[in-house]
């Protein structure tokens, strides 16, 4: 076990990084396993869309190897058009029992009979798609691909009322990679300078806070504090911040994280109401969580004009090695209205630098941009994600579009609340939720905890007596539970991170148990100091 100091030296690190430390304490007791809760990689995984990926995969092996197989020498060649749907419904009667197949053969139906799309030219390009055979054309995404997903995006966002037909979509390897390139791409395009103020949601995921503060971005940070008195809702005055002309943008993760709450409909209201004020605001909102919330509705479908949205597939279908996200923008926004009112001279850089891709860079819209800067715009036309991700992206849509009465959504959303609920029970402790949490976290406020199991008196003295990274240090060296402080995510009181999506029942139970102990502990020495 570690002295005060000793653990005091690791109040800097970021989150991540203190994680690892507390990792190794905990892993350093051979005797018992580690509990992890830190991270936020759940340990379930949506098995039906994967099944299918490899079916898919072998049927279009085969139909490779109709070409060249004189050479007999594992050379195939590029699909053939020719009788392409009858060869696969013949697949699919064939094997119709194995675990995958009836689920591609629903995929076939659905996509003709309910989106209404070209079934055959579809399959065409999940079949060219899985072999990845050809570079990503278009490379933004690939036709039917970003069909398929707008539809799911839309429907998952809550935001089926919007003209799909305004909405563009730009593939890419996952949540974090559309945050790198956002940042990049309204870098570039001046969209932000170094100085200028930039509103985040806090708490929030970590990167948030730290890439506006790198030297290529040298952000001032303008913290919309939310408020655990709410919920973890923002206060209204904190939002009113918003109407402070020198923000350029607002950064926000919504439902957020670390306290996992969705915004509710009464700051959704106050914010639509301040972009009429500042129609110029530029919002970016990550709504990798959205998939988990009840009757969810991104910013996007409120302010599509002036919001760019990321959703990542990595939380919701367990596929974070995957490395499967989208951003999306709508046609007629307020960026590219930016951009078009950007001082001569900067414009003429802009052409220059975009020159190469269009013959009219000006009208090169920002998520075009957003697609050669990714590729460092002189690769703008190897740029795009893989299409084998692409397929399996459009499965994972598929998987849950066609999942008419919830049933993933809804075991998901059982398994984790039922964990949630384990951990305060151990603890001693009443769970709140309302109806916007989402519980794919939760943070554990160990003043709110003391106040709970004993009074106010003592959660007092805790403030004042015990450094909240010793708690992490104890929880991690005693228990082997890893947990991550919610000071780096901009949490304002000393508290836990715990994942409520990557253990097992059992061990949140574990996890509950070992912080009771360790408040009792901590009382006993409180009660035989105030007693002296
Ligand atoms: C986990 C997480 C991500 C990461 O997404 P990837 O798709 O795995 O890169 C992005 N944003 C938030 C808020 C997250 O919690």
């Amino acid at each position: 076990m570690k002295n005060k100091t000793e653990y005091a030296k690791y109040a800097n690190l970021s989150p991540f990084e203190l994680k690892d430390s507390l990792i190794e304490l905990a892993q350093s007791h051979s005797d018992r396993a580690m509990l992890n809760a830190g991270r936020g990689n759940p340990n379930f995984l949506a098995t039906w869309p994967r099944q299918a990926f490899f079916q898919l995969g072998i049927f279009a092996t085969q139909e490779s190897e109709m070409s060249f197989s004189y050479l007999n020498e594992g050379v195939g060649g590029m699909p053939i058009k020719a009788g392409l749907t009858g060869r696969f419904e013949h697949f699919i009667r064939q094997n119709y029992n194995t675990p995958g197949v009836a689920f591609l053969g629903k995929v076939f139906s659905y996509i003709r009979d309910q989106l209404g799309l070209d079934e055959n030219a579809f399959l065409q390009e999940m079949i060219e798609g899985i072999l990845g055979c050809n570079y990503p054309v278009p490379d933004r995404m690939l036709h039917f691909s970003e069909d398929v997903v707008k539809s799911y995006i839309l429907q998952q966002m809550g935001a089926q009322y919007l003209d799909r037909d305004n909405i563009d979509l730009f593939a890419v390897e996952g949540g974090t990679a559309a945050m790198a390139y956002i940042f990049n791409s309204m870098k570039e395009n001046g969209l932000i300078e170094k100085g200028d103020k930039i509103a985040i949601g806090a708490p929030i995921f970590t990167p948030y806070l730290e890439i506006p503060e790198l030297n290529d971005y040298q952000l001032v940070e303008v913290l919309i504090n939310s408020d655990p008195n709410l919920n973890w809702q923002y206060p209204e005055s904190e939002l009113r911040k918003l109407e402070d002309p020198s923000i350029k943008a607002f950064f926000v993760v919504n439902p957020s994280n670390p306290p996992s709450v969705k915004i509710d409909d009464n700051s959704l209201k106050i914010i639509a109401d301040i972009v009429k004020k500042r129609p110029e605001l530029i919002i970016l909102t990550d709504d990798v969580y959205g998939t988990f919330a009840d009757d969810f509705q991104s910013l996007f479908a409120i302010c599509p004009q002036n919001t760019i949205l990321v959703y990542s597939f990595s939380k919701y279908f367990g596929a974070t090695g995957w490395r499967l996200g989208v951003i999306a923008t709508a046609r007629d926004n307020v960026i590219d209205k930016a951009i078009k009112a950007l001082p001569n001279k900067t414009k003429q850089i802009l052409n220059k630098r975009y020159s190469s891709i269009v013959t009219e860079p000006e009208n090169l819209k920002f998520i075009d941009r957003l697609v050669a800067d990714s590729r460092a715009v002189a690769l703008n036309h190897t740029a795009g994600l893989s299409t084998p991700q692409q397929v399996q992206m459009v499965l994972f849509a598929l998987c849950e579009m066609m999942d008419s009465d919830q049933s993933y959504k809804n075991a998901l959303k059982s398994l984790i609340r039922r964990r949630a609920a384990s951990l305060y029970q151990h603890l001693g402790m009443q769970h709140k939720t309302d109806e916007n949490s989402v519980d794919y976290y939760t943070l554990v406020d160990l003043e709110h905890i003391c106040r709970e199991l004993y009074d106010d008196k003592f959660a007092k003295w805790i403030l004042k007596n015990k450094n909240p990274s010793e708690m992490l240090f104890r929880i991690a060296d005693e228990a082997g539970v890893v947990l991550l402080p919610g000071k780096g995510f901009a949490v304002q009181h000393p508290s836990a991170r715990a994942s409520l999506a990557n253990l097992n029942e059992y061990q949140y139970a574990a996890i509950g148990l070992s912080m009771r102990k360790l408040a009792e502990e901590y009382y006993a020495e409180y009660k035989a100091k105030i007693n002296n």
